[in-house]
């Protein structure tokens, strides 16, 4: 079929192709218009790209570290010239406001350049052997083939949170970005396939949703799946990789608390947390999904943060809006759904709960800023990940009743603490149950950090010196010289 909005979806051994599966409707996700018809790859076609990725895995494992490395900063730079487009493209197919998707284009950039410097500091290692006259060798090799299957929230920074590490240790990569935001990853492969030459079948990419990405793991061909995704997808794909063993590491859902103590200074503590729970309209892995205030200062911090968020403006992504749209109908809907779900299980909407009301919102996937009260640890909206606006604030009492809440939870990927005092802050943190935590400050990983979830949040691990090391695995040579 010939896709509307010109984009093909299908590059594979360094040639584009339309794709001969089904088509997948891309949809502006503030007004609902049409962005593009883009035909998914065919299962013939998801194979291809597998073979291709496996015909260049020996050639690019034995390119020079340095050349890799020297990849990465070009495709670094080429992201760095064309950041504009990169970025409005993000605001036009996830409905990210411009300043965010500025920040995510930013972000991907920073994966690439990170990784390339990865390119000379892999190391091995060298044992002595247990008989006379014997060394043993560890040499950190590439994994083979990567399979990359990326969620709509962060399109083009998670596939480079993924790009960098594969590529610089010598790994070839078939990228699936979701169905629902594919163009971004279109529009780089373009400019990627157009302005440098990446050897043929290291980089190919295959549109498509649930069907291509589990052909992509059930057919054994990839020798690590990298995920990122729901906590169920996760589950499956775990599921599915298991027929042939294939490595998988899982990023997932997080349900993170912010604990705001007593002694917090609110004047830094309402906006952190206003901005981790609503930054791309509330839809990140890392978000503030749950606050728990200390019951001495719950009241001031509730009505700071009420007032904060009766304050966001919702509006065009493009413009200086404070809060766009959710990504699709799929997200309004659960959106919608948890919010009654809550209201039926007694919480007090305190703000919003309810889609906006105007012209401007007749159509797009608007949904207005909404926080509740009076919610106990066991309603729903407290437990499971709610991606969107939607802030439900609890009091705690002391240490132990703020993490029993904390850490009763499937969940272990993010959490806050709020605090001025030293000794609160690293008891808090020290018995806290999760991958990641951020101490006085909003949500933000560093690409040299470790991003990784505890628990239902996933397996694996990425970014930083163990992100790189995920995707080497070991080879054992003893050296018998004497
Ligand atoms: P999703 O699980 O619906 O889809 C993710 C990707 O998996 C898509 O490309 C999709 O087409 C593909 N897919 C769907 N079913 C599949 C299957 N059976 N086998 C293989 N692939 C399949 O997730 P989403 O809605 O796109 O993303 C939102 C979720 O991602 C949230 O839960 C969020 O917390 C999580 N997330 C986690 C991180 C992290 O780093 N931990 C980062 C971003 C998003």
């Amino acid at each position: 079929m010939t896709d509307a909005g010109g984009y093909r979806g299908v590059y594979v051994n360094g040639s584009w192709q339309a794709g001969a599966g089904e088509p997948v409707r891309v949809l502006d996700p503030s007004n609902e218009r049409v962005i593009a018809d883009i035909a998914s790859a065919s299962p013939d076609q998801v194979r291809a790209a597998l073979a291709a990725a496996r015909a260049a895995a020996p050639g690019w494992s034995r390119t020079s570290a340095g050349e890799r490395g020297r990849l990465l900063r070009r495709m670094a730079d080429v992201i760095r010239m064309h950041a504009d487009l990169l970025a409005e493209t993000l605001v036009r197919e996830v409905g990210k406001r411009a300043a965010e998707a500025a920040g995510e284009v930013a972000f991907a950039e920073s994966f690439l350049r990170y990784n390339a410097e990865w390119d000379l500091r892999l190391e091995g290692e060298i044992l002595p052997g247990d008989v006379p006259g014997e060394q043993v060798h560890l040499l950190r090799v590439p994994v083979g083939v990567v399979a990359a299957i990326c969620p709509w929230n962060f399109p083009l920074a998670v596939l480079c949170r993924k790009l960098g590490p594969a590529l610089v240790t010598g790994n070839t990569v078939v990228v699936k970005p979701s169905e629902v935001t594919p163009i971004g990853t279109v529009v780089l492969f373009r400019l990627f396939d157009e302005l440098l030459d990446v050897p043929p079948g290291v980089l190919n990419l295959v549109v498509g949703g649930p069907v291509v990405g589990r052909q992509i793991v059930e057919s054994g061909e990839a020798d690590l799946v990298t995920f990122t995704g729901h906590r169920d997808t996760g589950k499956a794909v775990m599921a599915a990789g298991s027929r042939h063993l294939t490595r998988v590491s899982l990023e997932l859902g997080g349900k993170a608390p912010a604990i705001v103590w007593r002694d917090a200074d609110l004047d830094r503590a309402v906006p952190a947390i206003l901005e981790a729970r609503h930054t791309n309209c509330g839809q990140v892995c890392t978000s503030a999904e749950r606050v728990l205030v200390h019951r001495d200062v719950l009241d001031e911090f509730t009505e700071r943060y009420v007032q904060a968020v009766r304050g966001m403006r919702l509006g065009d992504p493009a413009g200086g809006a404070d809060l766009g749209p959710l990504v699709s109908q799929a997200q309004l809907n659960k959106v919608e759904a948890a919010v009654g779900l809550a209201v039926q299980e007694g919480a007090k909407v305190l703000t919003g709960g309810r889609r906006p009301a105007g012209d401007a919102f007749a159509s797009g996937y608007w949904y207005e800023p909404t926080v509740f009260g009076g919610v106990s640890p066991q309603m729903s909206v407290m437990r499971e990940e709610t991606f969107g606006p939607v802030t439900p604030i609890l009091g705690f009492d002391d240490l132990a009743d703020a993490l029993s809440i904390a850490n009763n939870s499937r969940y272990g990927l993010s959490a806050y603490v709020f605090s001025r005092d030293y000794s609160t802050v690293m008891r808090t943190v020290d018995e806290l149950e999760f991958g990641e935590i951020y101490v006085n400050r909003t949500l933000g990983e560093s690409v040299h950090a470790h991003h990784a979830g505890w628990k239902e949040s996933g397996m694996g691990g990425e970014d930083g010196k163990w992100g790189v090391l995920r995707y080497t695995q070991l080879k054992t040579a003893y050296h018998r010289f004497a």
